[in-house]
């Protein structure tokens, strides 16, 4: 089987009726890089910037720190780009002392964006340092985690403005086609993106957290896991507003949360329109399998049977029969 999955390295990541999907990885640490080459992957479709920004307990890495460790990224990955996702500090991802707040309810509280435009200072320091990482490399992106509306996309799109006119002035090169986008997984952003999609470039679905927030069911808590489920019909509902939303104003959703990585409900995420799959490196080859025996026409069907699912099980079951019936 192993060597059925490495002689499809090199093929594109197209449906038998011939949809391409981007396929990319959920990189946090630098012994993933080596693995995205060997595996074939198109980039990286979701760098999670906490973990070496927050991995040193003194205080993060300055703006220089930052440019060098990002441009070794988007060099290793080139010709593919890298989305760079925006600090998603707070809930599960535990914040460095500089940061550290006690709060009653922290998935609700300062999280993610609210951080980041909260520290404007911080925040720009980020932003500059992926503007001008990427100066070299064409295809990269940003990304901002956490959004929950209109005025937070708004703002951060204006405070990177500011970054890219800070360094226009200082003659700094910088990634002048940085495409801008938007994690989906905070529901009122979700409800909201025919309007969000006008003001950005992509939607990245954050199937982790758009379980956890739709349902009021935390993810990292045990004695709820079981009701922890991404197949719930209203989470898929939401994801169905959000790439048809996106589809209107021309812009590609890409699922970047873990259910990405399953290959029993790939139908599903396809069917619904997902454009681009990002998962974790191990994950590439057989999701590159799976996605290259499916029919993007049989998805679709199956996909609006689902949405009219009254529960999690049936959902689960049309997406299972189908990924059965492909491979
Ligand atoms: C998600 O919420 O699905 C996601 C991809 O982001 P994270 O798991 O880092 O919160
Ligand atoms: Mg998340």
């Amino acid at each position: 089987a192993y060597k059925a999955l490495e002689a499809l390295r090199g093929l594109p990541t197209i449906t038998r009726d011939g949809r391409n999907i981007r396929l990319s990885v959920n990189v946090e640490f630098p012994h993933e890089y080596s693995g995205i080459k060997e595996v074939g992957a198109e980039g990286v479709g979701l760098f999670r910037t906490e973990f070496f920004l927050l991995g040193n307990p003194s205080g993060m890495p300055d703006e220089e720190e930052q440019t060098r460790y990002y441009r070794k990224l988007a060099e290793g990955c080139s010709p593919h780009g890298v989305i760079f996702r925006t600090l998603d500090s707070g809930g599960d991802k535990l914040p460095c002392e500089q940061l550290r707040t006690p709060e009653p309810n922290p998935f609700l509280g300062w999280r993610g964006i609210r951080v980041s435009l909260s520290r404007p200072e911080l925040f720009k320091q980020q932003l500059r340092a992926i503007l001008r990482a990427c100066a070299d490399t064409p295809g990269c992106g940003i990304m901002f985690p956490m959004v929950s509306g209109y005025t937070e996309v708004v703002t951060a799109k204006h405070i990177l403005q500011e970054c890219r006119e800070e360094l226009e002035r200082k003659n700094i090169p910088y990634a002048r086609d940085l495409k801008v986008g938007i994690m989906i997984e905070v529901p009122s952003a979700a409800i909201m993106t025919d309007v969000l999609a006008r003001e950005v470039d992509f939607f990245s679905i954050g199937t982790n957290d758009l379980t956890q927030y739709t349902i009021a069911v935390d993810r990292v808590n045990n004695r709820v896991a079981n009701m922890f489920r991404p197949t719930h019909p209203a989470v898929i509902r939401i994801m169905d507003m959000t790439i048809t939303a996106g589809e209107r104003e021309n812009i590609p959703t890409a699922i970047c949360g873990e259910m990405a990585g399953d290959i029993t409900l790939l139908p599903l995420l396809i069917g619904l329109g997902a454009t681009s799959m990002s998962v974790g490196v191990h994950l590439v080859p057989i999701i590159r399998y799976a996605i290259r025996n499916l029919d993007y026409g049989q998805c679709r069907d199956m996909a609006q049977k689902a949405l009219q699912a009254p529960n999690s099980r049936s959902i689960v079951d049309l997406s299972t029969a189908l990924a059965r019936k492909s491979y």
